[in-house]
Order: structure tokens, then sequence, then C-alpha cells
């Protein structure tokens, strides 16, 4: 028996021991624990979760629930709303603080500041604490007190303030309540695809869970990071880390990351290390953005893009989520994307850019695909890419700067090594050929077995053309650069 009153740690997308602030420090206080998990609704809180990211979140939290047992603890798993959850449990157990890693997103933000209000109205003990990004996004701002929206200034910005706070080890037990509350089950949260299961290819890459992320991250530094720079942007090679979508469930944190790297600039070569320092910096600036503009995913960060003439067109948004666009660097991305839950960040970039610039189709559509159907789906670097990609986020790349898909995948794809794994369609068509097949003769679509237009489908758009329309639309909105 003890007589300190319980500390509930109400986790999200912190789903670690590891460097976990809240979880540490409540550790540290010697009062029994309460692990708790709250599935909020669809509209609030740590929602809306995509499909690919409930077959994530459910394996997720098996592994965090399965890392407790050895401590002496558990998870607990309630659903509803965030407040009247807390509140109930805060009756039940008795317990005089809740503790939780701070949340950086509007809807995340829209729930946990009025649940601070009510429960230390209540006379509970809230506290809330650092560590899904690398530095508070209220750190970093410009010399006049101002959020960044460019990303150079706000990398060296981050680069001056020195290595983000010290990562917390995980603690080696933690005390049980006198009595454990009721949990529901996981199972019952149905968070599994069944009939069809579509994320059956997803666990031929990834496995979810916090031992998984840290094992990921070994492997990308002894074998991977001194080709980080060089390798990255070629989709056939296993050169980046995938750490993605276990930073997305805050399996791992990235100040556990950043430590990790430090001293590894002499053997894996200093651009390396601060080339995937820069990116590991990118999330963080996405989340910079969401947090100062919270309309991110929504609206225009550029307003004067709310005059563009988008074309909507479902038959042709269908084919570009299915792959079937003709163009076969585009087609490998979204295939992959289905298969695996994820796609290269390169190919995000191509396939992205297809549908905005060359089927007109509104940015936000694309958004809420790849919401749904990312494993890494994240609210701050999906909306802040998606916007950078059609121009009209902070520090785009310039709308006319447009991908030509066919030069995107010689380039990236030289050999079409990519395209042939995810289009075996393509399989057995020559090099030359393999990103363009409509140009193909006969003889060769003949002899790699492709009949024109019914194996693979004919581009849905000339590309010179879509890019003459795509400018001219741009021109119509009034801007120049
Ligand atoms: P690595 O190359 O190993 O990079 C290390 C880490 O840096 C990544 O895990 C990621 O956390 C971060 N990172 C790298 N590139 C970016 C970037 N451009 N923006 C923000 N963070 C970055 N990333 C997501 O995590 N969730 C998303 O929902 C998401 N949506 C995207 C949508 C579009 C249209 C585009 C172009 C990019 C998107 N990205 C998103 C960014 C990027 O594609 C992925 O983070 C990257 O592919 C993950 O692979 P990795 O872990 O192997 O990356």
């Amino acid at each position: 028996m003890t007589s300190a009153r319980p500390v509930i740690v109400w986790l999200r997308k912190d789903l670690r021991l590891d460097d976990n602030a809240a979880l540490a420090a409540a550790a540290e206080t010697g009062a029994p624990i309460i692990p708790l998990y709250i599935y909020e609704p669809e509209s609030a809180g740590t929602g809306p979760l995509g499909g690919a990211q409930k077959w994530w979140l459910h394996h997720s939290l098996a592994a965090f629930g399965e890392s407790l047992r050895p401590l002496g603890s558990r998870l607990v798993l309630k659903s509803g709303g965030a407040r009247t959850v807390l509140e109930e449990l805060i009756r039940e157990t008795s317990a005089g603080a809740v503790f939780w890693n701070r949340r950086y997103d509007p809807l995340g933000i829209a729930v946990d500041t009025p649940v601070k209000q009510a429960l230390k109205a209540d006379d509970i003990a809230v506290k809330s604490f650092p560590g899904q990004i690398l530095h508070e996004p209220t750190r970093l701002l410009t010399g006049g007190g101002k959020p960044f929206r460019v990303y150079t200034p706000f990398w060296n910005a981050l680069d001056r303030a020195g290595d983000p706070l010290p990562p917390a080890d995980a603690p080696r037990r933690l005390h049980a309540p006198d009595g454990w509350p009721q949990s529901e089950r996981l199972d019952d949260w149905n968070l599994l695809p069944v009939k069809p299961d579509w994320a059956s290819g997803f666990g031929e890459i990834f496995t979810p869970g916090e031992a998984e992320a840290h094992r990921r991250l070994d492997a990308f530094l002894s074998d991977r990071l001194e080709y980080y720079d060089s390798e990255r942007d070629f989709p056939a090679k296993d050169a980046t880390s995938l750490l993605s979508p276990h930073l997305a469930m805050g399996e791992i944190s990235p100040a556990r990351i950043w430590h990790a790297t430090k001293g590894l600039g002499g053997r894996a070569g200093h651009d390396n290390l601060v080339r995937f320092r820069k990116e590991l910096a990118w999330r963080d600036f996405c989340y910079h953005l969401l947090y100062h503009f919270p309309d991110l995913p929504t609206r225009n960060w550029n307003n004067r893009f709310d005059a563009f003439d988008w074309h909507f067109d479902a038959a042709r948004f269908a084919k570009w989520t299915k792959g079937l666009t003709g163009y076969p660097i585009v087609d490998a991305g979204m295939r992959q994307l289905w298969r695996h839950g994820t796609m290269h960040n390169r190919v995000r970039m191509i396939a992205a850019s297809f549908l905005v610039k060359d089927l007109l189709i509104d940015w936000r559509h694309g958004e809420r695909w790849f919401r749904d159907t990312l494993v890494d789906a994240d609210p701050a670097s999906n909306a802040a890419n998606w916007q950078w990609v059609a121009g009209s986020g902070a520090d785009a790349s310039p709308w006319f700067r447009i991908f030509n898909p066919v030069l995107q995948g010689e380039k990236f794809d030289p050999k079409g090594d990519y395209v042939r794994e995810f289009v075996p369609e393509l399989a057995k068509l020559d090099d030359k050929y393999i990103h363009r097949p409509f140009e193909a003769p006969a003889d060769v679509l003949s002899r790699a077995g492709i009949v024109p237009g019914e194996a693979y489908p004919q581009p849905l758009v000339d590309h010179a053309d879509a890019r003459r329309k795509a400018l001219a639309a741009y021109a119509a909105t009034g801007q120049t650069g």
C-alpha cells in the first residue's frame, strides 16, 4: 500500500518509455503511476487518424502495453472525450495529478488547454512537458520575435540553439496503483482493417513499436548514414532511415535521434550528418509553421492561391490514387503507398506535383489521401509539404517549377528498379522506355509483353500540354514570381 495519490500519465503520440519526459517525471515522484491512452473522437485530439495510421496505432499500443509489464505496470485504454475520461478516472482512482507531453497541432491544443484549466480548477496538478519536437515552437523566433517563414534561417537558428535537451532514460520501475482501473480491450477498437485486409503489405517493411524504432535508428546510423547525402533521393536504394512512422507515433523522440548522431561526423562524414539533421529539422519547421499558423492543413498559407482555378475531376483523381496515371514513377509511388503505407520522399514530391500541377487538382485532396494512407501521416509534415509542393506554402517551391515525371524518373530511378518493383506490368520493358512507355515502338512493347493501353494505361495527360495549362492557370491568379 502507498499513501501517495496516483499520477495519471496521459499518453498520446508518445508511445515510448525512453525519453518520455512526462513518464520520467511521474516515475520520479515515487507515486503510483497509471499510464493511460484515450482513443479520442475522430474530430478531436489525436484524430482524425487515417486508416493506415490506425493499423500502426493498434500495434504500437500493443507493443507499448507489453513494454510496461516488466516495469510492473500496464496500459489502461479508454475511449471518449478526454475531459470526461480523465475526470471519471480521477474519481475512480483518487489520482492527484495528470502528466502529459505537449501536442502542437490545433486539434490537440484545442483539447489540452481546456482540460488543463478544468483539472486545475478541481485541484488536480497538471504538468505538461516538451519532447515531441527538437525545440519548442516558441523558442526559435526571428530577431524581431516573430515565427520563421523560411526554412534556412529557421535551420540556422536551430543549429545555433545547440543540442536539444538531453534525452531522459526509460524508467526502470513504475509503482502500480493499489487497484488497476478497468481497461477497454484494444481489439474492440477495431483499428485493424478486415475484409479486405489492405494493410497486409505494411508488415513487409514495418514493425510498429519502440524496440523496432531503436533497431532502425542503430541500423541506419551504422550502415547508411555515410551514404545519406548522395543516395537519399534514389527511391530504389535503401538509403533513408524509415523512422518517420515511429516519429509520427512518438515511439522514438527526435532528441534521442539527434543525440545518437553526435560524434558521427568523423566516421559518416560531416555532410551526411548535417543533411540528416537538416531533415529532422524540417519536421520541426513543419510543426513551427503549424503551431503559428494553425490553418495550415486547410487553408492556403499564401492566400493569393485562394483565387486559383482548380479542376477537380473524380475519375482522374481516382486514377492518381490507384497508380494508373500512365506515368510510371508516379504510379510506382502511389502503388508503394497502397502496398507499404509509405512512399519515398522524392516520389512523394513527384506524385504530389503531378496531382496539383498536371491534373490541376487542389492540394487538399492529395493531403487528405496521404493522411488516410500513410503510416507516417502527420498533421504538420503532411500539410506543410503539400503546400510546399503546391507553391502555396511557406518558403514553397515556386509554382512555375513543374516536375517533369519522365525526367524525374530517369534521373532518380535510372534503371527503373523502383518502377519495376511496384508496376510489375512494366517489369520487362527496356531501361530506355521504362519511364516513357508511351513512346516505345510496337516491337519493344511486344517483346516486353505489353499491349498499349491494356496492361498499362496511356498517360492521363500530355505533360507538355498540362504544363502550359498549369502556367496559364497560375498567371490568371495575378501572380508573377
Ligand atoms: P529520412 O530521410 O530518414 O529523414 C529523417 C526524418 O526527417 C524523417 O523520418 C522525418 O521525420 C524527417 N523528414 C525528412 N524529410 C522531411 C520533410 N520533407 N518534411 C518533414 N520532415 C521530414 N513526412 C511525415 O513524417 N509525415 C507526413 O505525413 C508526410 N507527408 C508528406 C507529404 C508530401 C507531399 C511530401 C513531399 C513529403 C511528406 N513527408 C511527410 C516528408 C517526407 O517524405 C518523409 O518524412 C520521409 O519520406 C520519411 O522517410 P524517412 O523516415 O526514411 O526519412
